[in-house]
């Protein structure tokens, strides 16, 4: 069997938590060793001004993306890489034996059978515990365990409805596997419409979490360990963030060659390479050997079924990819993987108009959009520094100097990601735009 869904399925059959949890204690030894407070004990919340997943190189010190966390998880690394053995469609089917029961939340789902379970993570102050449906779908065959999680951020609705999606087409009987899905992870946050916890944390940089610590970072521990402990991989789903949209992407560490692999399974759509920040489910998960990536598509606060529609595509197709179902159709030729993105920001403050949207292919020194001083009508152009295509942009809106506007990604030949690291950080010095490697 090859090596990677060997490696998983080793875990599962024989002491699936205790090694995992092992895993887990290590990573929190190297983490203290290096001097890093954890999750949950991050003593100053990351600057909320932003952009979901953009991550700036640590030189960009006024770092508008709440991803300040990069000198950090500079000093860890991933989990150890794997080789690549093979199609992982023919890892999966190789999977032996029989299907077993799968322990989850203290119950027992039987080959063949869905459930839905509830996780409480924590309690109103009156003592009422906060629960959030749990989907649990045990196929028939055996394979691996694939976990979708959803609206971390309680504001991004469309990758609820991607979960909805995806297990309303799943058949446990024709399933080899299983599948679990938390569609609305940030319960607290989704019912006020925020993408934050109550106390304003973003539960999402406290991953793995902590019994002890903060709300988030014991919501944090709580699914990490009851829930994501029992995965062999992991779909994170995202949006855009305060007023920002996405074109549907999917953000992977390639210098981990099982995320490499997991991303192969996507089919058409767009991969950008991004270091998981520290604190983020993604980065938490591969941290403890689950491969991992975050899904983004579309906008925060919004249905918008295109980007729905994409999302489960990819999903289903991956599903497909893996051997765990059958009946779906593959998805087309594989979309570009761009090594490098570059926020283009707003020089000036005023009216932003875009010029471009969504997907639209850039050449260098195309102008991107307009900003209007609504006073003296003095009129700027954005144009792109690259050529590429917008991945991500704001909606139209009213913008600052220094505004993450445009999200292009860039078209390089492919080389690895480590050289292109060192790329960044030299066009950073520069005082050019700096390159937002994602989440
Ligand atoms: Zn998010």
């Amino acid at each position: 069997m090859p090596y990677f869904w060997g490696y998983m399925n080793a875990f599962r059959r024989q002491s699936d938590t205790c090694s995992r949890v092992c895993q887990y204690l290590a990573s929190i030894a190297v983490l203290l060793l290096c001097g890093t407070t954890y999750a949950g004990e991050v003593s100053v919340d990351p600057p909320d001004n932003g952009i979901d997943v953009l991550q700036d190189s640590t030189l960009d010190v006024d770092s508008r993306s709440s991803e300040t966390s990069v000198a950090a998880a500079e000093l860890i690394d991933p989990a150890p890489a794997r080789e690549y053995m093979g199609p992982l469609a023919d890892a999966v089917t190789d999977a032996e034996g029989l299907a077993e029961p799968l322990e989850i939340l203290g119950a027992e789902i039987a080959p063949g059978t869905s459930q839905r379970l509830s996780w409480s993570a924590t309690e109103l102050f009156e003592g009422v515990p906060v629960s959030t449906p749990v989907l649990v779908a045990n196929g028939s065959a055996p394979g691996p365990t694939v976990c979708l999680t959803a609206a971390v951020h309680g504001d991004e609705l469309n990758g609820i409805e991607i979960v909805r999606r995806v297990f309303h087409d799943i058949d446990p009987k024709k399933l080899s596997g299983a599948l679990i899905g938390v569609p609305i992870v940030n319960v607290q946050g989704f019912r006020r419409g925020s993408r934050y916890l109550p106390d304003r944390r973003d539960l999402n940089r406290y991953f793995p979490g902590n019994p002890y610590g903060s709300a988030a970072a014991r919501i944090a521990h709580s699914l990490f360990n009851e829930v994501i402990f029992k995965c062999d991989a992991l779909i994170d789903l995202h949006t855009g963030s305060f007023e920002r949209a996405n074109l549907p992407q999917i953000r992977a560490d390639l210098r981990n060659p099982d995320v490499v692999t997991l991303t192969h399974g996507f089919g058409a759509m767009v991969v950008l390479h991004s270091k998981p920040t520290i604190g983020t489910l993604r980065y938490a998960a591969t941290i403890v050997g689950i491969p991992a990536v975050t899904v983004e598509a579309g906008g925060p606060s919004q249905l918008e079924l295109a980007e729905v529609k994409h999302g489960v595509k990819g999903v289903e197709t991956l599903l497909n990819t893996l051997g765990m179902t059958r009946r779906m159709r593959l998805w087309g030729d594989p979309e570009p993987v761009y090594y490098r993105s570059s926020w283009v920001r707003a020089d000036n403050g005023g009216i932003l108009l875009s010029d471009v949207s969504l997907g639209s292919t850039v050449r260098k020194g195309d102008v991107l959009g307009s900003i209007t001083d609504p006073m003296s009508n003095a009129r700027s152009e954005l144009r792109s520094p690259y050529s590429g295509r917008i991945i991500g942009m704001a909606r139209n809106q009213v913008v600052m100097p220094g505004f993450a506007a445009f999200h292009v990604g860039i078209e390089t030949d492919e080389i690895s990601a480590s050289e292109q690291e060192i790329d960044v950080v030299k066009k950073s010095a520069d005082g050019g735009y700096v390159d937002g490697m994602s989440e």
